[in-house]
């Protein structure tokens, strides 16, 4: 008897399996199993069982293959179809899942016992939408707590600490990337012993939906569930679909505060489902006719503030601009001190000026070396220097002044006063066609997280945003908004109206040109695919190497199979993302 086996081990994009002998005992596939190979032994999940093999002469023998684990025999196709989509070989994707294998492994052979029920009226594929979508019936915990009596319970959320935070208020054990290998191994085979186990992951655990009986995902319409740095890049709610299909017996339960516009585009139902958001939330224009006696903070924000510090309460503002001054510019004759090579404007960082593309530190001016003056404060403030002013303003009160980073990291204290100084900088900072996308869902998060914790919020903006956004709190106004977004998608050509994949080529841009060549080759085989770039990108950081993107643009009619098949040519050169979240990076 054959077996092709998935080595869990980083390989080239084409490979796949290595065949062994079993000449005494058996293996079944879906077992993980550990082979010789190259003097060691390593885990390899088996795929195929054969009485022939194409390599039966290269072959190795084994007898009684050691067992780490039972897994489904759905999973070697699971694997497989995964590594396709993300155009890497299955040792690679398995070796992405696994991760750091033990050196050393418990006796026994951990089997998947399943133990499923399917509640009677329970759908098996399931949208929420809430503002709270942690407390009540229909929310997270009680989810949770509720469907563990029908099988092994899966919760899947973007971030390692939202997953430590629910593991908190459920008791739950939590996987992401800051766990130990061999605690995170002991995390997920307890998971697998056991079938009413609740397990609270980042996208890394998602591939277990294939063990799972309910996959919950908490805020799908969150892009951080697609690793978009390194490779295998996946995304978790796609591993959850893929799952989905090979495991019979899974539920999914989707839990979010506002449908995404792609789901809004296949069902504009789901607007109408999204809940309105009402909570305490004053919109504040940041206009010179508005501005208190505190830069960058307006009148409503000012009063709004001597009201917290009245009642003893914690103040956080969001403002992302870092330093002291964004910039360091004179006041008196508007020179601008840039980056010696990146000629770029550099930001003021209280002892040094920085540049922030290429992170160089230079040395602050005494006084402009144009026109001598010693005021260089002609520039938006940063959070050093904002803070600073609020202190001053207001010692001895509990003021933070975080970025959007510690924002959405940092929990937040019931009955704060949040201020957002611009609405227009919550998306993140990635400038392409999704940033108002990015934009809608962010407002919408904060002005929940601002109802859940009663908080009273601020947002300051200028128009045309800030007269606008009030709306999107509505379902009717959210539908809108997205209508509109879906127009400008058309006519630019961009998801959901139009399939984009992405190729990004890395280092020498002079290899973008043979990429060039491929794709025009391509779009002659497939008359009505079409493809544009490359565009050169920037340098972002010292660390990274220069990138040029291309967009691929397929038929309307390609299936995934078939961009699969066309592209699959294309990762000589770079790689290749069938649904990119971000189209210029
Ligand atoms: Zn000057
Ligand atoms: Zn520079």
């Amino acid at each position: 008897m054959f077996i092709s086996v998935i080595p869990a081990l980083k390989m080239p994009f084409g490979h796949c399996f290595f065949d062994y002998e079993i000449s005494e005992g058996e293996a079944h596939i879906g077992d993980l199993i550990l082979v010789p190979f190259r003097n060691q032994m390593i885990a390899g999940l088996v795929a195929k069982k054969s009485p022939k093999s194409a390599w039966a002469d290269k072959a190795i023998k084994i007898s009684n293959p050691r067992k780490i684990a039972k897994l489904p025999e759905s999973i070697a196709d699971f694997c497989i179809i995964s590594a396709r989509e993300s155009f890497v070989s299955p040792p690679t994707m398995l070796n992405a899942w696994l991760r750091k294998i033990p050196k050393r492994f418990s006796g026994e052979t951990h089997i998947s016992l399943r133990n499923t029920t399917l509640p009677k009226d329970a759908k098996k594929n399931e949208v929420r939408y809430l503002v709270n979508r942690y407390v009540g019936a229909l929310g997270i915990i009680e989810t949770v707590t509720t469907n563990q009596a029908n099988g092994r319970v899966l919760l899947l959320t973007p971030w390692k600490h939202r997953v430590e935070f629910l593991s908190t208020k459920l008791g739950a054990p939590s996987l992401h990337k800051d766990i130990a290998y061999g605690e995170a191994w002991r995390i997920w085979m307890n998971f697998l012993n056991n079938p009413h186990g609740i397990l609270i992951a980042t996208r890394l655990g998602a591939w277990l939906s294939i063990i799972a009986d309910v996959v919950i995902l908490d805020e799908p319409e969150n892009d951080d569930f697609k690793q978009d740095e390194l490779t295998p890049r996946y995304d978790a709610r796609r591993i959850v679909k893929l799952a989905y299909d090979f495991n019979p017996s899974m539920r999914i339960i989707s839990i979010g505060t506002t449908p995404n516009l792609a789901d809004f585009a296949e069902n504009a139902h789901l607007a109408s489902m999204s809940p309105t958001i009402d909570s305490d939330i004053e919109f504040a224009r940041l206009d010179t006719m508005n501005r208190s006696p505190l830069e960058m903070l307006t009148n409503e924000a000012f009063t709004a503030m001597e009201e917290a510090v009245l009642n003893k309460n914690p103040i956080r503002i969001l403002h992302t601009v870092l330093g002291m001054r964004g910039r360091v510019r004179c006041a008196d004759c508007d020179w601008l001190m840039e980056c010696a090579s990146c000629k770029i404007g550099l930001r003021n960082m209280q002892n040094h000026a920085l540049c922030p593309r290429c992170e160089n530190k230079t040395e602050l001016p005494m006084s402009c070396p144009r026109c001598g003056s010693t005021n260089l404060s002609k520039a938006i403030i940063g959070s050093e220097g904002l803070l600073k002013i609020c202190m001053a303003n207001f010692p001895n009160a509990d003021i933070k002044v975080l970025d959007l980073h510690e924002w959405v990291t940092q929990p937040i204290q019931q009955n704060s006063l949040l201020i957002i100084t611009n609405i227009a900088y919550i998306g993140g900072y990635v400038e392409d066609i999704r940033k108002q996308e990015r934009l809608v869902l962010a407002f919408r998060r904060f002005a929940s997280q601002a109802c859940v914790a009663k908080c009273k919020l601020i947002f300051q903006g200028l128009s045309p945003l800030i007269d606008i956004a009030p709306s999107w709190l509505e379902p009717q106004g959210l539908a809108k908004q997205w209508e509109l977004e879906i127009k400008d998608r058309q006519e630019f050509l961009y998801p959901p109206t139009q399939k984009i994949c992405k190729l990004i080529q890395i280092g020498k841009s002079e290899h973008a040109n043979m990429i060039k060549l491929k794709l025009e080759e391509i779009c002659v085989k497939n008359p009505d695919w079409r493809f544009r770039g490359p565009y050169p990108i920037e340098r972002f950081a010292k660390t990274r190497e220069p990138r040029s993107i291309f967009h691929i643009l397929p038929s309307k009619t390609a299936t995934r199979t078939d961009l699969i098949n066309e592209l699959s040519v294309l990762t000589a050169y770079g790689i290749v993302d069938l649904d990119p979240i971000a189209f210029f990076c």
